[in-house]
């Protein structure tokens, strides 16, 4: 049943020519394809087209009708047999948007018209041979009533538009051959925000946002990183927009964050709107970042498509390493690398942990859209930076330019990626296609031994790739280490390696073992070992807590220094003893240290989270990881109390708004300071007013160890939570009105809930503000969230089939809610299941997505062990089940 790489056979057919007309009704759809086909396999190859949830209406061969007798219908294909080598099809299909809740192929959000193709949407369309190395040149015609559907939106360019009656029509015509996936189409009622772009040889570009009608203002930001990544992509790798037009159009309901359709990118919509009083910092970021991503994929997507889904991280890999690379040159490259590496640790180490691990090319699939994973972007855009470290910028470029060059308006694979490497450096490259092909993170071991009388330093250095599932032998993988020396006062200490006299050095691992030897070490050192994450592994090195202390203090590699402090962090969390002082006052020379910028100071301010502390325990108890790190936080907070305060008094709510890195920076800083002078234990004076309340508050079940929780009564507020309030109230942007909405959450209490009050009355109209106030509720640390989201759940405003408010309770709660998801009564995972066998009823794609939270479930201690197998097997043996969350619910019992 699973789909193997192995299979992969060219296709029988080709389609040089697609012609497409659209009747567009909301449940009657009618679809007329034609297509020109020519044979290039076997004389005897019947015609195999794919779709799906499609009413035939009519099949026309050379014009002639062909018989029902003449070809064979299943639910899934359309077969015919005996056709000549060179034909016209013509096929009449009817389909329903109105009722797609799956919201792919052709559907309807807000009364609008339309698609997503990616990866198997095209089927749900019209019958068409939808795999991606099959090109084909589209021409669209789009036809649907004058009134409610004043735009009419496909690929390409507009050639003919025209009225018939009460209706329209446009004709839009796409000169690139193009896979199914990257059609698309849009009709109905929308705003334009319009610009100008002229490119690098001096053609222009007319830029067109579409949106809800009254918010294109809140496009402006999506135009300008639009108009900075065209830029970007021309200077840095000469790669040229290459139609008249480019169009962005945003939806309210869509599976996942964006789609790179030719000409037509269609964006969720909270990755594109946003201004200040309803998006924060983080949203302007990833809009950023989001719009980058998909007009990079023009030319790394596009232009060069890929052979297969098995090949998906070649284009997704290198597009979120163009991505990244992009904020990086926008907003510092030492806060974009943390970041990216957070996100990696965080959802990509999880899953090469886990039952649900993969290769970055995986070998078989039942549902590919169950592999738009973290390892085959996340991953995948690691291993394009580790190529980049190794032969350096220049030939990198060098590399990318012969790529896109040799395969432009072909479908590729990795072995050609690769075999640009070889062609421009004359080096075998092969070694490289371990990291695509093997899952599993690499464990880097390091051992130094210092010799004072040569001044010579042996690092023993060795890999070892745990087994994954189906995976039991692993070979080694080439890993790049950047590595510099501290002087035990923190200074950095330069040394001598293969002739020179350097401050850093670049080894390669390629075997399982080696070892290097530095000359002219002039002192025992402290190792700065992987500077920048130069590998996406797991590094251990045994050295005293100093090292760690003096790297943290002073590390000249800013990733270091964070990653310093975040091991420390770790250790003295998960060490039930582990005291904060020297802990804290590391940090307070880090927060006053006029030298770093804002947005490092508060990357540096934050601690592990649980997520990334429950990897560091086996077995996973995940009240004692929530105990504990309360516990070191309140002690860092006390520690750090004064300086906090001060720090965050000096830091003022600024007036006017600025989404810019440097303003974004302070104001992440501001609320990194917030949330540590909220964690600090209340003073003796609130502690007495807090006594009468304990009675009802140890009615509320909490995690062990615990300090009692305020009840939800009136009575007078902590100094903290006056800080929190205002902080709130006072707040004259998103950002800083979240930051003070999830400190009062975290505090709990009467002051939180009347923010919340506060908050909807404010939003209610606004879905996008909407979804975060549902979010910060599901995540809030508190035990009565469990019974929080059940109410959630009841709620107007909530809504299953929009993918985003689902997400804000049920994502919000399973990923961003450790402690209360995984409650020691089940109630949370019974929760979450439900949630899913909710909405894969009509939307698998995105239910199947959450099953991930159980995924790590032989990890945990009991009962958490016990009661995720039981709820996993519970979703197994549910009748109806998708294929989408089949496929991942057995594969994380089985692991
Ligand atoms: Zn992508």
């Amino acid at each position: 049943r699973p789909i193997r790489l192995t299979d992969y056979r060219a296709p029988d057919f080709v389609i040089p020519e697609t012609r497409l007309a659209f009747d567009l009704h909301p449940t009657q759809t009618q679809v007329k394809a034609t297509y020109r086909i020519e044979r290039r396999g076997a004389a005897d190859a019947p015609l195999v087209l794919l779709g799906e949830r499609l009413i035939l209406k009519t099949l026309r061969l050379d014009g002639v009708e062909v018989a029902p007798e003449a070809y064979a219908l299943t639910p899934e294909c359309l077969t015919l047999s005996g056709v000549p080598d060179r034909f016209t099809l013509e096929i009449d299909v009817e389909i329903n948007p109105q009722d797609n809740k799956m919201l792919e192929g052709l559907y309807m959000s807000s009364g609008r018209y339309c698609t997503q193709c990616e990866a198997e949407g095209f089927r749900k369309i019209v019958y068409f041979p939808d795999r991606p190395d099959v090109l084909s040149k589209y021409t669209v015609r789009l036809r649907a009533p004058k009134a409610g559907f004043p735009r009419l939106l496909s690929n390409g360019n507009l050639i003919d538009s025209g009225e018939e009656g009460t209706f329209h029509y446009a004709v839009w015509e796409d000169p690139f051959p193009k896979p199914a996936y990257l059609f698309a189409l849009v009709a109905g009622e929308l705003d334009v925000l319009e610009d100008r772009f002229v490119t690098m040889s001096g053609r222009t570009v007319d830029l067109k946002i579409f949106v809800d009608p009254g918010m294109s203002a809140r496009a402006a930001y999506a135009m300008d990183a639009l108009k900075r990544s065209m830029r970007w992509d021309e200077e840095t790798y000469g790669r040229e927009y290459d139609l008249h037009l480019f169009m962005i159009v945003a939806v309210r309901d869509f599976n996942f964050g964006a789609m790179e359709n030719k000409g037509l990118n269609i964006f969720n919509a909270s990755l594109l709107l946003a201004d200040a009083q309803t998006a924060t910092d983080l949203d302007y970021e990833r809009i950023e970042s989001v719009v980058a991503h998909e007009y990079f994929h023009n030319w790394s997507g596009n232009r060069v498509t890929c052979r297969d889904w098995f090949q998906l991280c070649l284009k997704e890999g290198l597009t979120v390493f163009r991505d990244q690379s992009f904020s990086g040159d926008q907003r510092g490259h030492a806060v974009q690398r943390i970041k990216d590496v957070k996100m990696l640790r965080a959802r990509q180490f999880p899953e090469d942990a886990g039952p649900l691990a993969h290769p970055v090319r995986p070998a078989a699939y039942l549902k590919i859209d169950n592999f738009y994973t973290a390892t085959i972007y996340e991953k995948g855009a690691e291993i394009v930076g580790m190529l980049k470290t190794v032969v350096g910028a220049e030939t990198y470029r060098r590399a990318l330019d012969h790529y896109f060059e040799t395969h432009d308006g072909t479908a590729a694979t990795l072995e050609d990626f690769l075999s640009s490497f070889e062609a421009v450096t004359g080096q075998d490259f092969s070694p490289w296609l371990k990291w695509y092909v093997q899952a599993g993170t690499p464990v880097l071991s390091l051992s130094a031994t210092y010799d004072g009388d040569t001044q010579r330093l042996t690092l023993t250095v060795s890999q070892m790739t745990p087994p994954t599932p189906a995976q039991a032998h692993k070979a080694p993988v080439p890993i790049p280490v950047r590595l510099g020396l501290l002087s035990g006062a923190g200074a950095p200490l330069s040394f001598r390696f293969a002739g020179e006299t350097v401050p850093e050095a670049l080894f390669v691992l390629t075997e399982a073992r080696a070892q290097w030897v530095l000359e002219d070490v002039t002192e025992a050192p402290v190792i700065s070992a992987l500077r920048g994450f130069s590998a996406p592994v797991k590094l251990t090195l045994t050295e005293p807590e100093a090292h760690r202390f003096a790297r943290f203090r002073g590390d000249p590699d800013p990733f270091n220094r964070w990653e310093a402090a975040q091991s420390l962090a770790k250790a003295l969390i998960l060490d039930p003893h582990g005291a904060a002082a020297d802990y804290a006052e590391a940090l307070r020379a880090t927060l006053t240290d006029p030298t770093l910028d804002a947005a490092f100071k508060a990357l540096m301010t934050g601690l592990p989270t649980e997520m990334d502390l429950a990897q560091s325990l086996t077995p996973v108890d995940p009240a004692f990881i929530h105990t504990r790190r309360k516990a070191f936080k309140a002690e860092l907070a006390a520690a750090l109390k004064t300086d906090a305060e001060a720090l965050y008094a000096a830091l003022p709510a600024e007036t006017t708004f600025s989404p810019d890195a440097a303003s974004a920076g302070r104001r992440a800083l501001r609320n990194a300071l917030l949330d540590l002078i909220v964690a600090a234990p209340d003073s003796d004076a609130d502690r007495s007013e807090a006594t009468s309340d304990q009675a009802g508050a140890q009615a509320v079940r909490r995690p062990e160890g615990e300090a009692p929780l305020e009840r939800d009564a009136a009575k007078p507020l902590s100094a903290k939570q006056k800080i929190a309030k205002a902080h709130y109230h006072d707040a004259r942007n998103m950002t800083d009105m979240m930051a003070g909405l999830s400190a009062l959450s975290q505090i709990h209490g009467a002051a939180y809930q009347d923010a919340l009050e506060d908050f909807y009355a404010r939003f209610k109209s606004e879905p996008l503000v909407l979804d975060k106030w549902f979010a910060v509720q599901a995540a809030c640390p508190h035990p009565e969230t469990l019974s929080r989201v059940r109410r959630l759940i009841t709620h107007p405003d909530f809504d299953r089939k929009v993918p985003n408010r689902w997400r804000a309770v049920a994502q919000a709660f399973a990923a961003n809610n450790p402690a209360i998801f995984h409650d020691a009564s089940g109630e949370g995972y019974a929760f979450i299941a439900e949630e899913i066998l909710s909405v894969d009823r009509f939307n698998p794609m995105t239910a199947a997505r959450l099953i991930e939270a159980f995924g790590g479930f032989k990890r945990y201690a009991e009962p958490h062990r016990g009661l995720m197998q039981a709820v996993l097997e519970r979703i197994l043996g549910t009748e109806g089940l998708s294929k989408n969350v089949a496929e991942l619910a057995g594969k994380a019992l089985a692991g």
